[in-house]
């Protein structure tokens, strides 16, 4: 670390923004090639989403043994997951244990926000400034900076003048928190909060669940991993991988291979109960592909969920609140739950639809609806991210020719070529980016591809003297287009989550934005592979100068 001295090489050939899932991987895979690599973290320590993310009931929705790294034999050897859909804690002491198996950490260095990232066109290289005013100076950076990691707040009068416990998920305490007894507020009901809600039912006082919109839920069905089942995992890593590999959404399910149409619908129901009985998103994933884009199958599928939350849940009237009728099953993301609905049988678990009495306040004691005010003595804000661009808007980022990323970004589409570059921010690498796979795909499944291909990318570079490398901006229109072009066949179109780039408590993100790759990760993958197979053709590619042709 230096300060900015331009007569000067740089300090690191790569910067990496951000110690998760993404960075930690981008760090070993460029250091095995021997490129002069430095991670910088926000955090006091690694593990991103895992270290960030502690409240009760954090826990995978992808099977285990599919979320962890693929890339070492003797990681996976040596490894034993114990659940089939791992906790937090567990899922964080892995991150540990790969950073230490591979010793990681000599360069990693924590605390460093980042205030702004600059190219310098002159000399091609970016500086990153950091809250305490050090600037670090590389040639190419690369952010792993996450999907979910700007966590967003509602906008309601007095939340600071609560004088009981207030967090949002993201900022649960790392200190243990007593819920038992005490009455608590859970506002949202996205993934997270219905993690929470299941989690913190039985233990509390009282629950109060405000709930804006309902979401589709299905159960997880988690269970222990015994000894004998995780050696029959490890031996059968080579096949679990592979088809994850084939599935367009990196999971252990791929979609239903017959037409929704050609069962009867007596059939399908029959085929419905074995879905909804088996773990994790295989009755999301594994259904029919009309499921995703035709409106008949979807409101067939949905009516089926919908009797089973009615079969669950006592009160008729609270079953009713609790399904959904804005968006059909599975166009939002689908929380994956334990007990969820049944929390809604306890006597002491009371659920408020906002929608019918809304949040007028938070007061001293507790939140003020339309109709009545509740005493509490912590309130969880489960309610969401500014998913996707988030965590680079808060970043000052100006590319070349003085363009800074957010104005860029805000004026229409985020638009970017793979997810992975933006034209006009040279040797600026995402993981994890706009329009990319990573939101729509098991994370590490899609992030060990985009860093490969990164890593591939910088060894031609290294391999080829290249000082610049930028993406055209044909290429990235022509794959902007077929971003979008995805939505438009899918149902999702519809919903306002974070799949469309809807967030209302940030301002301006009242309408749709096409902030995801739907196109799956075989087709994903393909076009990644093709790209590097053909030396690169849709990016620009420069030497002391001088372009330097593919
Ligand atoms: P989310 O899905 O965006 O849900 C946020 C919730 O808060 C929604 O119910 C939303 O209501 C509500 N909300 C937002 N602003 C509000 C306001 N001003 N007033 C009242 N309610 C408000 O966020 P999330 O639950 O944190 O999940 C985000 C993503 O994280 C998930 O989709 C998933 O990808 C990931 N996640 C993964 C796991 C896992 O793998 N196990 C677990 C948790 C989360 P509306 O629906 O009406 O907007």
């Amino acid at each position: 670390m230096s300060p900015t001295d331009e007569t000067t090489a740089p300090d690191h050939e790569v910067l990496v923004i951000g110690a998760g899932v993404s960075g930690l991987y981008q760090l070993h895979r460029l250091r095995e090639l021997g490129i002069d690599v430095h991670v910088i973290e926000r955090a006091d320590d690694l593990g991103g989403t895992w270290y960030q993310n502690r409240y009760p009931g954090c826990r995978f929705d992808s099977e285990s043994y599919t979320y962890g790294y693929s890339f070492s034999d003797e990681i996976l050897a040596e490894w034993s997951w114990s659940e089939h859909f791992a906790g937090q804690d567990e899922t964080l002491r892995y991150l540990n244990f790969v950073a230490d198996k591979l010793d990681l950490r000599r360069d990693i260095e924590f605390g460093c926000t980042v205030e702004s990232l600059t190219f310098d066109d002159a000399t091609s290289t970016w500086t990153t400034r950091l809250a305490d005013d050090r600037t670090i100076r590389s040639r190419f950076l690369v952010t792993a900076i996450g999907v979910l990691s700007a966590p967003t707040l509602p906008h309601y009068e007095g939340m600071d003048s609560f004088r009981g416990d207030s967090f949002h998920t993201f900022d649960w305490p790392h200190e243990p928190v007593d819920l038992v007894g005490k009455r608590v507020a859970v506002i949202g009901t996205g993934a997270t909060g219905v993690q929470v809600i299941s989690a913190i039912a039985e233990q509390v006082g009282h629950l109060t669940v405000y709930q804006r919109r309902p979401n589709w839920c299905a159960p997880l069905h988690n269970r222990p991993i015994s000894e004998q089942e995780m050696d029959a995992i490890r031996a059968d890593y080579d096949r679990i991988f592979a088809r994850c590999a084939d599935t367009p959404g990196g999971f252990l399910h791929g979609p239903d291979p017959r037409s929704f149409h050609d069962l009867a619908a007596d059939e399908r129901r029959e085929f419905w109960e074995r879905l909804y009985a088996s773990p994790g998103f295989e009755k999301w994933v594994g259904n029919f592909r009309e499921i995703f884009m035709d409106e008949d199958a979807n409101a067939e599928f949905s009516e089926f969920v919908a009797d089973k939350i009615r079969e669950r849940v006592h009160d008729p009237a609270v079953a009713e609140k609790l399904i959904p009728r804005d968006h059909g099953f599975g166009v939002q993301r689908v929380p994956l739950e334990t007990r969820y609905y049944e929390a809604y049988n306890l006597p002491h678990v009371d659920l408020v639809d906002i929608e019918e009495t809304p949040i007028v306040e938070i007061t001293e004691q507790g939140v003020r609806t339309s109709d009545t005010e509740r005493e509490f003595d912590v309130i969880v804000y489960a309610t969401g991210f500014d998913a996707v661009t988030g965590a680079f808007d808060r970043i000052e980022i100006t590319g070349a020719d003085g363009r800074n990323l957010r104005d860029v970004w805000a004026a229409a589409d985020p638009d970017t070529y793979l997810g992975i570059f933006v034209h006009g921010f040279p040797n600026l690498f995402m993981i994890g980016g706009p329009q990319g796979s990573s939101s729509t795909i098991n994370f590490p499944r899609s992030i060990e591809l985009t860093t490969d291909w990164i890593t591939g990318l910088l060894r031609h570079v290294r391999d080829h003297g290249i000082e610049r490398v930028e993406v055209t901006v044909e290429a990235q229109a022509a794959w902007a287009d077929e971003v979008r072009r995805w939505y438009e066949r899918m149902l999702l179109r519809r919903a306002k989550s974070w799949f469309t780039g809807y967030n209302e408590n940030i301002e301006g993100r009242d309408r749709m934005r096409h902030v995801m790759y739907n196109g799956g990760l075989p087709r994903y993958r393909k076009r990644l592979e093709t790209a590097a197979a053909e030396g690169y053709p849709t990016l620009a590619m420069t030497r002391s100068g001088s372009r330097v042709d593919a």
